[in-house]
């Protein structure tokens, strides 16, 4: 059963972020269904989600609640356009996420995928400016490392050379700052020193050509597909600080990182600051349904707001606002407060990390390293031809131990769904170890 699935799969599916011809040695596993973190396949054989499929899957597959709203919409209203149109899910949302911000970050604009959502808070940073007069600033930063979506807009401000070498003649050229990498310290420093030597990076670029530049973008505390790169949440502090010395946008990517993932619900609360833009996709809708956003600010929305359309922002996708979409993000953000998530996942996180200290200590990890809900340590393979499959060899050896793990390059992390009993994680950490210790071991 299992294996037709496969084979008519490679046959007529072009599956993302793959080579396809790797699909002869590595496994390609047919899901049927899924409950809690475990998906099934066809043959009844399960997979602990440990990095919530692709970092979207908040509360579990087919979640109690989030199928309940979605049953219940699904005979209200399916869809509607939200151009001369509205509706109570998108209203609600956009009002309870304001909350969530104190107010600061009072107007949502929708789209679908994460990419979309940088795309348009880079067109919304450019066109604020030049309805306020400013059009030079054209230009935007991003750090290295940096990972925002693959469109060609967010490719232009992405710093991962996999992606973006094949496609560099396609991109508009922005500016690569310093990353805070606390990986980057030095003999002695701290990641906080690392955090202000990455800041000063910033504003020497500032200093020299902020007239130019129209926004920074940032994934705050944590560069996810760059590598689970952590920073100190002290670099956010120094760089709001200069974007508003030298009036420059800052776009907070919280695609992977909001909603709860490193420890509050939004990461950039840790640093005490918010961003002009502050873009959410991945876990708002629980993992259920495609939904981006935007929030700005009302200086940013003020700056559109007249009698002239072209004055406007021009933008807008076919399924902008999706109610089943909105309402799965209701029901997520419902189960967030009803369940004290956030402490709850404070607990969980502590025990996993104690239970990951044998993998922490081995003599062939460096880096461990975590933040709230996200553990990563780097595999230390000298031999550059196995480093190279490393990751393939991983996810195979993982697969046969009943879990779901794709380590990026030779960074192993976990990113499970915040439902893990206490029996999940020390199975979670027990499993790693085991696969971790095949794989190094060859
Ligand atoms: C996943 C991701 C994106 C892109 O989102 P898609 O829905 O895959 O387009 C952008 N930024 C960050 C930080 C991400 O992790």
């Amino acid at each position: 059963m299992s294996q037709d699935w496969v084979a008519r799969s490679l046959k007529s599916v072009w599956h993302p972020c793959t080579q396809m011809q790797h699909h002869e040695t590595v496994p390609l596993i047919p899901v049927s269904h899924g409950r809690g973190a475990w998906l099934y396949d066809h043959d009844g054989k399960r997979y602990l989600d440990a990095i919530s499929s692709w970092w979207v899957n908040l509360f579990g597959h087919a979640n109690p609640r989030i199928n309940a709203a979605l049953k219940d919409q699904l005979d209200m209203l399916e869809h509607a356009m939200l151009a001369g149109f509205t509706h109570e899910p998108v209203v609600q949302l956009s009002e309870q996420l304001s909350d969530m911000t104190g107010n600061v970050l009072g107007h949502a604009f929708y789209a679908s995928d994460g990419a979309s959502a940088v795309e348009i808070a880079l067109k919304m940073s450019f066109h604020a400016w030049r309805n306020g007069g400013q059009a030079d600033k054209q230009e935007f930063v991003c750090l290295e490392g940096s990972y925002h979506g693959e469109t060609i807009g967010a490719l232009a401000v992405t710093d991962v050379a996999l992606f973006k070498d094949a496609y560099g003649p396609l991109l508009r050229a922005a500016r690569t700052v310093a990353s805070p990498d606390a990986r980057n310290a030095r003999e002695g420093e701290t990641a906080q020193d690392v955090a202000r030597r990455a800041a000063a990076d910033v504003q020497r670029l500032f200093e020299e050509r902020a007239g130019k530049i129209a926004a920074i973008i940032i994934e705050p505390l944590v560069q996810c597909a760059g590598g689970m790169a952590m920073h100190d949440p002290l670099y956010l502090t120094l760089v709001r600080e200069l974007c508003d010395r030298h009036q420059v946008h800052m776009i907070l990517d919280e695609i992977a990182v909001g909603c709860g993932r490193t420890g509050t619900f939004f990461a950039c609360e840790q640093a005490g600051i918010w961003p002009d833009f502050l873009c959410l996709s991945k876990g708002i809708s629980g993992g259920y349904l495609p939904l981006s956003l935007v929030l700005t600010r009302e200086q940013v929305y003020q700056a559109f707001y007249s009698t002239d359309v072209r004055r406007g922002f021009l933008h807008s996708h076919s399924y902008t606002g999706n109610p089943l979409a909105c309402r799965a993000a209701l029901a997520t953000l419902a189960i967030f407060s009803e369940d004290d998530v956030l402490n709850r996942n404070r607990v969980r996180a502590e025990r996993l990390t104690a239970a990951l200290a044998p993998l922490a200590n081995h003599e062939r990890v460096k880096n461990f390293r975590q933040r709230g809900m996200i553990w990563a340590f780097d595999a230390i393979e000298p031999d550059a031809g196995r480093a190279s499959t490393f990751s393939r060899r991983f996810f195979a050896s993982a697969v046969e131990n009943e879990l779901l793990l794709r380590p990026i390059g030779g960074t192993v992390y976990l990113m499970p769904p915040y439902v893990l009993n206490d029996g999940e994680i020390d199975g979670l950490a027990a499993r790693t170890r085991t696969v971790f210790e095949s794989v190094i071991a060859g």
